[in-house]
């Protein structure tokens, strides 16, 4: 790839077909044809609604000071749905207006009703603060919306107990302060009226099971003074939004989800970089680890990053402002600075229009850089997802997304930076060699189509139902009508904490029995976090989950730490904490590990003939037992050194599949390669289990087996790496036929001929990648879908 010189003028950013020709002309300059799939998705227009007849004048007349004519009918809909009293989920796209859809019924209520109270509940405070200041702004009599979190300064916590009719907080604070502090708050929760959650799709896996405990806690106590809130959430787009919802809050929930607002028309292209020649992957001038792409031993595509800063050079070379997002900062780096060269080949100076950008900038060279872009000195930008927090991009012409993001979400929030007002932009994704990378650039109705993945979460977890319920009886005695309000389990996490001294059981009910309150974090995985330290500074680099600490931090792994490399010296598991040196040696090192997994109980499963889907507790125990260290340039193994760590146990929910041993013979499986079928299939499951619920291959385990003791046949199973489930085995067994269908499309889709990290080779493998059968996991999973009821 060479810029052509004579483009590097700014070019206009006019016409609509602008998009199209430029991305004829980027998939023009390779050998093959690397574009998958375009999708246009054209322009709409907003349909507004008039202002329901509900809605105040002083209120219409406050929303039009800030510029808003009318609603769009989303927002009138979902406003109508909770003012007459309905819980209601608005699950919309990025900047669709969601918060006019809570602010209309929640504000008119507190103008109609003097003593009513609003809960707002935001995942971070500064989206909490960003809804004050939106509140704060419509000038409203009597409302007082104040912030109430851990900055909040104690002598300004009792007024806003006492006064604010709109507090906006968080989960946590709602956990560890509200709640407990309940008779303080009495006044205030029992004229409560709406509780609004935003963003909701972001209480997700084992953390958003604590959060719908401690909305039952706030029923509770809401209930207890007399008060039954609506509650109104919104969220992003995803599949079944009410059943999540109605998870979360363990109430009946509508789901408002046609889009009706205004958006600018995108181009968007699915983009597959090349397979190259088997021997040229190591010539790679980036090496895998150091970006935090995979770091599998033979790269056989074409890599995500160099293809996104060829990308990039050709679009700025255009003078088309572009953006290109990269999951890793130094992975944004290596983009940016490959861009750079390729320009100044061609044209000398002009890739100092092209730079990175990290998270962690000032506010005032935020500014500069929105500046630089703005007037078109800057024309390309590589970014981490940082970028979404801080700066306030405007005029972009086309957005490149390096690699899947994880969800459709931030899929769409970052396509959606591309396109100034009403202009067409364009947006190309980028497929890492990852499985679920290539299956969307197969699939496209799996983006553009209606969303299959879902955010799931699973209450009924009893790692996070007990110590929910400790909490409960803490603020207030639990009574038997109580234990149907907190589901499933509830009376066995009860008995369980009886018989631990936690609880007294009288005839009213169970009482807390310790004079501390049960100290519970929300955001806690079963094991206590282990911290990062960097021995020489003492600076608290991270934390990493209980459970990965031994794979990531054993003594002598390299550490990535966003892009920086570091060498462990010591972990101290007594302590919690791993102590580490910077350092950027030219190896990487790889854990291995043996794991033993028992099946406890068996909840659902299917009979399908030969084949057999369960899902089920299981109990996993795994010892990281050594490493490897391998050349970075080359994957060459340099040696395994032998780890001394004790195991580890886990109790956790499973999806798993048997087949007969004759039903894998009748498909033309020879026994010898069984187990490099499985192996090969449950990988490619793992990997593709985030196209249906929204989680990170990283949540999952798994284990194939040609003979498992329990199930006394060959067996994959996949289960939730987080103790007591967090609802992804239980999405995926819901869900198995499509999940499986997409394994089988997206290993059988791939180019390669015996297994590539885009298919059936997994970055986390315990026994490096072996055996791996390519061709027999797609027998496997046919054999199991030939029999599967869909
Ligand atoms: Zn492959
Ligand atoms: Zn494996």
């Amino acid at each position: 790839m060479k810029p052509s010189p004579a483009a590097s003028a700014p070019a206009g950013h006019g016409p609509a077909s602008a998009p199209v020709d430029l991305l004829r002309r980027l998939r023009a300059r390779g050998a093959g044809d690397p574009v998958t799939h375009v999708e246009r998705v054209p322009a709409r227009a907003g349909v507004p609604a008039p202002w329901p007849p509900w809605a105040p004048t002083e209120l219409r007349a406050a929303f039009a000071r800030r510029g808003v004519v009318a609603p769009w009918r989303h927002q009138a809909e979902a406003a109508t749905l909770a003012y007459e009293g309905g819980h209601v989920v608005v699950a919309t796209g990025t900047a669709s207006g969601k918060s006019l859809a809570y602010q209309l019924p929640a504000l008119a209520t507190l103008l109609a009703d003097p003593r009513a109270t609003v809960l707002y509940l935001a995942p971070t405070k500064a989206l909490a603060a960003d809804q004050l200041r939106a509140v704060a702004e419509l000038e409203l009599d009597g409302v007082r919306p104040a912030c109430y979190d851990g900055d909040t300064p104690r002598a300004e916590r009792e007024w806003i107990r006492r006064h604010s009719r709109f507090v906006l907080t968080n989960p946590d604070m709602l956990h560890h302060g509200i709640l407990p502090g309940h008779a303080q708050w009495s006044g205030f929760l029992r004229r409560l009226a709406y509780v609004v959650i935003d963003e909701c799709h972001t209480y997700r896996g084992v953390f958003g099971s604590h959060v719908a405990h401690v909305l039952r806690r706030l029923r509770r106590q809401c209930a207890r003074f007399g008060a039954t809130p609506v509650f109104v959430l919104a969220s992003a787009t995803s599949g079944d939004p009410a059943t999540a919802a109605g998870r979360l809050t363990g109430l009946p929930v509508t789901a408002v989800t046609e889009d009706a607002s205004p958006r600018g028309g995108v181009t968007f292209a699915l983009w597959e970089p090349p397979l190259l020649p088997p021997d040229s992957g190591s010539s790679s001038p980036v090496p895998p680890q150091a970006t935090g792409d995979h770091d599998d031993l033979h790269q056989v595509r074409r890599s995500a990053l160099r293809e996104t800063a060829d990308l990039l050079a050709d679009t700025v070379s255009e003078g088309v402002r572009t953006l290109a997002f990269v999951r890793s900062r130094k992975g944004a780096e290596v983009v940016a600075a490959n861009a750079r060269r390729a320009l100044d080949d061609a044209v000398p100076g002009l890739g100092d229009r092209v730079a990175a950008y990290r998270g962690g900038y000032l506010r005032e060279e935020r500014r500069e850089l929105e500046r630089a872009l703005l007037h078109g000195d800057l024309l390309g930008l590589a970014s981490t997802n940082a970028l979404e927090l801080g700066v306030d991009l405007v005029g972009l012409d086309a957005v490149l997304i390096c690699g899947y993001p994880g969800t459709r979400a931030s899929l769409w929030q970052q396509a959606g930076r591309a396109g100034r007002s009403g202009q067409e932009a364009l947006a190309v994704l980028v497929a890492r060699d990852d499985p679920l990378d290539t299956y969307l650039v197969h699939h496209p109705e799996a983006i553009f189509g209606a969303p299959v993945e879902a955010t799931v979460l699973d209450p009924a977890n009893p790692y996070v139902l007990t110590p929910q319920l400790a909490c409960a009886a803490a603020e207030a005695p639990l009574t038997p009508a109580d234990l149907a309000l907190f589901g499933d389990g509830a009376k066995e996490a009860v008995d369980e904490l009886v018989a631990a001294g936690a609880l007294r059981q009288r005839p009213t009910g169970w009482y807390w029995r310790h004079r501390e309150r049960p100290d519970v974090d929300l955001r806690g995985e079963g094991g206590a976090p282990v911290c990062v330290v960097e021995s020489s500074t003492g600076r608290l680099l991270g934390t990493v989950d209980g459970g990965s600490s031994h794979f990531l931090l054993h003594p002598g792994a390299v550490y990535l730490h966003q892009g920086v490399s570091y060498v462990v010296d010591e972990l101290d598991l007594a302590d919690g904490c791993a102590l580490v040196h910077a350092e950027e040696p030219d190896w990487s090192t790889h854990a291995r590990d043996v794991t033993d997994l028992s099946v406890v109980s068996v909840r659902s499963y299917v009979d399908a003939g030969p084949v057999g889907m369960f899902l089920g507790e299981v109990d996993v125990t795994s010892q990281v037992v050594s490493y490897q260290r391998r050349r970075i340039a080359t994957g060459e193994v340099i040696d395994t050194r032998p780890l001394d760590l004790p195991t580890r146990e886990l109790r956790t929910v499973a999806v798993w599949f048997t087949l007969s041993p004759q039903s894998l013979t009748a498909a033309g499986v020879q026994t010898s390669d069984v187990p490099g079928a499985l192996h090969a299939a449950e990988h490619a499951a793992i990997g593709l289990l985030p196209l249906m619920a929204t989680c990170d291959r990283w949540d999952i385990g798994g284990l194939s087996t040609a003979l498992h003791p329990d199930t006394e046949a060959p067996t994959v199973f996949v289960y939730d790496g987080h103790p007591g489930g967090a609802g992804f085995a239980e999405r995926a067994y819901g869900t198995a036929s499509a999940w499986l269908r997409a394994t089988r499309d997206a290993i059988a889709e791939c180019g390669c001929e015996t297994g590539c990290p885009s298919c059936v080779q997994s970055p986390k493998c315990g026994n490096g990648n072996n055996p791996l059968s390519k061709p027999d996991a797609i027998r496997v999973l046919d054999v199991v879908l030939a029999n599967l009821p869909t």
